[in-house]
């Protein structure tokens, strides 16, 4: 036998009947999508890298070591593109609003779901190739943005079932006020360099902000100690901020204040949040935003305000499954037993018309390679029962004689009226179908 071939490590399948979690959480995203009204955009899945370098800041975690990317081969012209799978979709949203002009008749509020890749160490809760669902708001400023996105992921949430989450908000403020912040927080981790690892020192004078957020446990008396952007904060960016919380506490949702919340990627400013929870272990942040009021402009749009979020769909379907929701599994209304080839034609013809009547119907075909016949009534009757459906739909010879099919309910008690098989004409199938359908 041939080798048999893997997967990408870090790359997982979606299968069934998990997949079946997937499409429910996806239906309750639009769905609450469509209430908010946010609208789909779907982008490109490779984009040039430096789109993600501009986009993203060159001394990040995904820039320096984490994005896929490669040289394409030249085209006919000669030219070399280097090009990245997307690291996330924020970088790309902005491209396609800029790209097609989209805030030209004012704001927009988009959503996306997808496939996101990073180089990481895979484990749980953090794979290579993983899927993020996101909402942005672009081209509005105001502090009521912020809060509509953070309601939006609270009603997810309540959506989803999922109770184990709690909210951290924090203000980044405006880039004058990380200036000033920036020379302190210098000054504070220089006077303390024989505690930095070898990455906080590296970034000392790159990204100082970024060392606030380490995961490194010898680390965190330093940054616990360290200067709070949060302190350095002008009274206009407090205002946006106290705005944003006064709206969050009329809806009644809890937060917390994290002033050493600065996030991963390099373009924030004012609001950013996560949410997050205990249940997950280590990779407990299941959705992650803030705003970006500079990102357009710096991708060479005209300059308009933004924000948004990004949620783990991985993450927030491990939590999912932990609380025991979505868990229908999805069956089939009936299922249909055809104990002899010679019936196949008229089956599925009416199969068919079931199915425009909107039952759905899982058909028994030949296993193996087909010359086997449809096998036995007692395998097909197996089968039917392994389905989960509720009626077996019989294509049998003396039935199909009469112009008919017979149904027999599967999942009857004993003593009920139910539980007995009838016969219904194959000519007037939309007069018995509503019966069938769950
Ligand atoms: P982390 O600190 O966990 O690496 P991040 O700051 O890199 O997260 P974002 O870029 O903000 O994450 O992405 C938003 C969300 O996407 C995260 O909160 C998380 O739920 C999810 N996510 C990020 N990276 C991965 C990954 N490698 N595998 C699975 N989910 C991920
Ligand atoms: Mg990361």
């Amino acid at each position: 036998m041939a080798e048999k071939l893997l997967a990408v490590k870090g790359m997982n399948d979606i299968l069934p009947p998990d997949s079946a979690r997937w499409e429910w959480l996806e239906d309750k995203v639009r769905q609450l999508m469509s209430r908010y009204a946010y609208r789909n955009i779907r982008t490109p899945i490779l984009e040039h890298t430096q789109l993600f370098v501009r986009g993203i800041g060159e001394v990040t975690d995904i820039v320096e070591k984490e994005m896929y990317s490669f040289e394409d081969r030249s085209d006919k012209h000669g030219d070399h593109a280097h090009l990245t799978m997307r690291p996330e979709n924020t970088a790309s949203v902005v491209r396609a609003v800029t790209e097609h002009n989209l805030l030209y008749e004012g704001g927009k509020r988009l959503y996306y779901m997808g496939p996101m890749f990073r180089r990481e160490r895979p484990q749980r809760g953090r794979y290579r190739q993983f899927h993020q669902i996101g909402a942005e708001a672009l081209g509005f400023g105001g502090p009521e943005v912020d809060a509509e996105l953070i309601l939006l992921a609270v009603a997810l949430w309540k959506a989803l079932g999922l109770t184990d989450w709690r909210l951290e908000i924090n203000s980044l403020g405006q880039p004058e006020e990380r200036a000033q912040h920036r020379e302190r927080l210098i000054a504070h981790l220089q006077a303390h360099e024989g505690l930095l690892d070898e990455e906080a020192r590296r970034r000392l004078h790159s990204n100082p902000l970024r060392i606030l957020d380490t995961k490194n446990p010898a680390m965190q008396a330093v940054v616990e100690s360290a200067p709070r952007l949060i302190d350095f904060l002008g009274p206009q960016s407090l205002a946006h901020f106290e705005a944003l919380q006064a709206i969050l506490d009329a809806n009644g949702i809890a937060w917390t204040l994290n002033p050493r919340l600065v996030r991963g990627l390099d373009y924030y400013n004012l609001t950013v949040f996560e949410f997050v929870t205990d249940r997950l272990g280590a990779q407990g942040t299941i959705c992650a935003g803030g705003r970006y009021d500079y990102l357009i402009g710096q991708m060479g749009g005209k300059p308009a305000p933004a924000v948004g979020w990004a949620l783990g769909v991985e993450r927030v379907l491990e939590l999912v499954k932990e609380l025991g929701q979505g868990d229908a599994l999805p069956v089939p209304d009936a299922y249909a037993v055809i104990p002899e080839t010679a019936a196949l034609p008229l089956a599925l013809r009416t199969l068919q018309a079931l199915r425009a009547e909107g039952v759905s119907v899982q058909m028994h075909a030949q296993a193996g390679l087909g010359a086997e016949g449809m096998g036995s009534m007692k395998s097909q009757f197996k089968r039917a029962d392994a389905s989960g459906a509720r009626f077996a739909l019989i294509f049998g010879a003396s039935e199909l004689a009469q112009g008919c099919v017979a149904i027999k309910p599967l999942r009857a008690g004993k003593d009920d009226s139910l539980a007995a098989q009838t016969l219904q004409k194959l000519d007037d199938v939309a007069a018995w179908a509503e019966g069938l359908r769950a």
